[in-house]
């Protein structure tokens, strides 16, 4: 997911425009009349908190179900923002200890029918939880059918909206992290995938999208139904449906040994139709780009799909089927890191899953740092340097170990991504990217915890990574580091001393290392690096011409400050 940054800059932006009588300001303007703010924009979350208690909507028995499927169907009314559905689970029992079958339900619907194994069955269902209790003569495995109708209910994010747009509608679901229960009965727990059919019924003028692969689309007189089905298994918070006066286009995508392809669709309102084919005219590319770095694309048997969608935040990554909104589609490609962004989740979050959702930094961190490695691959080193850059808060609260109750803060996505820079300088580019292309292998289609992805870092690198984790994942802020440096001139030449005080509360200090630059007075540069391990250091160097500056960390490396204190030079 990315959702929109506003800072303090904006803000003003937007109280100017609102005391001089605009009433709706929107991307698209933003993107004419202010076209080089965007670097200012993104400088500050501005978003509230997200928070929720997993032990008050995950119940004990739920964690010992593993669904294996979903067969959910809708019948969409958008003018009454109703629909009738029916949603068919089946699962198996991991523990026999249970007495009930639990899972997410919200209770504002009309239910009409449960059965349970093909007989009808009583239930309960309350809150967010719905729950059948099992008698003594069920099987390993179970089959669960609720036949269901209502308005959902707005709740989180967005949830399942009925929504319009320009006299368009436009029908769409957003549930990360736990809202999929707003429109289905699910285990709403991210490592419990599932497959999933999806028919979508609405007015045949209307086109509908889910996941995975189109199977067919079945017309009964003005009301068309289109079947969706996946061929990998799908987290419920990525479980996604649309339906609107799309338009479709679409691209091809080749794998990169040649063998397979698959199309790339792209579902807009009629009014985004030229802007869009601007806008998203690079995700060929990028999937080439993350296919070599990665692995290839995991879903390639499915198709990669973009759809217009009302969250007027951003962009979410439901799987194989991004929503993009209408917002971020001005046709100046002004938001593509949004794009590079959600498509890179079907890497980090959609294929390798979060175990829970303390461990959200491999879905964020991860896409983020890969924005800043598409840039790389496209414009050099300068791009990753100068994305890395923007990322870098001064005010990064909170742990990634221990992310809540903002699952969703600035320190998952920007930290998470610092910490992956951070890693490759530890341990090298080759390592590095191994680390990526092997934790993706072994971890896609199923789930994996921050403590996989370590064991994943250690293995390849060869290396014990655990004070690198330790403070980076453990601690708040970063480095905080001022130095000073005084030269002697000597028999030989000169000799310099660097004295390095790590001053930051916690840890006492970091273990990292350092890049220094020594710039001579003759124009020429040393480059060395040091390994910093203590919270104070002295470094020595000895040189035949004078030394007339220091420079630490100069290619950004590292999440830190560097303040040079007065240097008797
Ligand atoms: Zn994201």
């Amino acid at each position: 997911m990315t959702y929109r940054k506003i800072n303090f800059i904006l803000l003003v932006i937007l109280t100017v425009c609102i005391l001089s009588g605009v009433s709706y300001f929107s991307v698209s303007s933003v993107n004419k009349i202010f076209p080089k703010i965007k670097s200012l924009i993104l400088t500050h979350y501005y978003f509230h908190k997200f928070s929720f208690n997993d032990d008050e909507y995950i119940s004990e028995n739920q964690k010992k179900l593993d669904v294996l499927h979903y067969d959910l169907s809708f019948d969409l009314f958008p003018g009454q923002k109703y629909f009738k559905a029916s949603a068919q689970i089946t699962g198996i029992i991991l523990d026999h200890s249970i007495t009930s079958l639990d899972l997410n339900f919200h209770d504002n619907f009309e239910i009409k029918a449960v059965y349970l194994n093909d007989l009808a069955t009583i239930y309960q269902n309350s809150g967010t939880s719905f729950s059948i209790p099992l008698e003594n003569n069920i099987t390993d495995t179970f089959r669960i059918k609720i036949i269901y109708n209502g308005t959902p209910k707005r709740v989180g994010l967005e949830g399942f909206v009925f929504g319009e747009r320009n006299g368009y509608s436009l029908v769409y679901t957003l549930s990360e992290p736990n809202y999929a229960s707003s429109w289905f009965p699910c285990n709403d727990i991210p490592n419990d995938k599932s497959l999933i059919d999806m028919r979508i019924t609405n007015d045949s003028s209307k086109v509908s999208v889910s996941n995975g692969r189109l199977i067919n689309i079945l017309t009964n007189d003005d009301r068309k139904t289109y079947h969706w089905k996946t061929y990998y298994p799908v987290s419920t918070y990525l479980v996604a449906l649309y339906s609107a006066d799309y338009e479709e286009f679409s691209e091809e995508y080749t794998s990169l040994d040649g063998n397979l392809t698959m199309p790339v669709n792209y579902y807009v309102l009629p009014d985004k139709l030229e802007k869009s084919k601007v806008d998203f005219s690079e995700h060929t590319d990028i999937l080439k780009v993350f296919a070599k770095l990665f692995g290839e694309y995991p879903f390639i048997k499915e198709k990669y799909g973009v759809a217009e969608f009302l969250w007027t935040m951003g962009a979410m990554e439901n799987q194989t089927i991004t929503g993009v909104s209408s917002g971020l589609i001005g046709g100046k490609k002004f938001f593509n890191d949004y794009l590079i962004h959600e498509l890179a989740h079907h890497w980090w979050g959609n294929a390798v899953g979060p175990d829970t959702w303390k461990d959200i930094w491999l879905n964020e961190g991860f896409s983020t740092y890969s924005e800043a490695l598409y840039f790389e691959v496209k414009h050099g080193k300068e791009a990753l340097q100068s994305t890395m850059k923007k990322k870098y808060f001064r005010r990064f609260s909170g742990t990634l170990s221990d992310p809540e109750p903002n699952i969703f803060s600035s320190t998952v996505y920007n930290k998470g991504g610092w910490v992956l820079h951070m890693l490759r300088w530890e341990v090298g580019d080759s390592s590095f990217f191994k680390i990526l292309k092997n934790f993706f292998e072994t971890y896609k289609y199923s789930n994996a915890s921050t403590n996989d992805f370590i064991e994943v870092a250690q293995n390849i690198s060869g290396k014990n990574l655990d004070d690198f984790f330790h403070q980076w994942l453990d601690y708040e802020g970063e480095i905080k580091v001022k130095f000073n440096w005084s030269v002697v001139q000597n028999a030989a030449g000169y000799k310099t001393e660097i004295f390095i005080e790590q001053d930051q509360e916690n840890p006492e200090h970091y273990s990292f290392p350092l890049e220094t630059i020594f710039q001579l007075v003759n124009g020429n540069q040393i480059r060395k690096i040091y390994y910093i391990n203590s919270k104070e250091t002295n470094i020595n160097i000895e040189t035949e011409d004078k030394i007339e500056s220091v420079l630490l960390d100069p290619d950004g490396w590292l999440l830190g400050t560097f303040r040079e204190e007065f240097s008797s030079k």
